[in-house]
């Protein structure tokens, strides 16, 4: 169950001062940082991490079809690709604006548990206790939509292990991901190891 999976501090968590403490909740818990580096990546990059694909923009629809209408309020998009796509444009400006830290954690469970401390997609949903929510709780799906843009909500992390797999290899090459052992480490290995 030791798994591993890609967080972005994206530019706002960085402009606004944010990543030490951000950094400081994984490590907190005993996730062990194997990969990190700061870049503004180019438009390749950025295409291919909010990689468009049917999955994808049917997610992201349904998710926030489902808030809009939580809070009564009505869904008017109807295509999900044609939604996604706009989400995916605004996504690739977003994340190509300002300096971005990847990284790459690595603990059992890791990807359940860091999706459980970033928080919802949309912060004001997010339970105060998740980063999401307690540096960008005002930022809400209506405010987005009004000023035509992405959720400004900080952080990226891999949803489940086949994308984790596929945006570490995206962000990081073989070399630059590192093996060493933390003394948390004897707990959860394999003996043998
Ligand atoms: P998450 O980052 O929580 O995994 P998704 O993969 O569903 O969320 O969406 C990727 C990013 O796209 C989100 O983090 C958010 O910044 C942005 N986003 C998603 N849906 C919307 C929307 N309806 N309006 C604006 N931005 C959105």
């Amino acid at each position: 169950m030791i798994e591993k999976t890609l967080i972005l501090l994206k530019h706002d968590a960085v402009y606004r001062g944010l990543v030490g403490r951000i950094i400081t909740r994984f490590e907190d818990i005993g996730l062990k940082i194997i990969a990190t580096k700061m870049l503004l990546p180019d438009e390749k990059l950025a295409q291919n991490h909010y990689f468009l694909d049917e999955e994808w923009a049917k997610a992201v629809y349904d998710k926030t079809k489902l808030s809009y209408e939580k809070d009564g309020k009505i869904f008017p998009y109807k295509d999900h690709m044609k939604f996604g796509k706009q989400i995916q444009s605004w996504n690739i400006n977003f994340l190509r604006e300002g300096p971005i830290i990847a990284m790459v954690l690595e603990g059992p469970h890791a990807i359940e548990i860091v999706r459980k401390i970033v928080g919802s997609t949309e912060p004001k949903s997010s339970p105060p206790g998740t980063i999401r929510g307690d540096y960008a709780m005002m930022e809400s799906y209506a405010i987005a939509d009004v000023k035509n843009r992405v959720l400004r909500n900080l952080i990226h992390a891999s949803d489940s292990t086949k994308s984790a797999d596929r945006e570490i290899a995206l962000w990081f090459t073989q070399k630059e991901i590192l093996s060493y052992k933390k003394d948390l480490d004897k707990h959860f290995q394999d003996s043998k190891t």
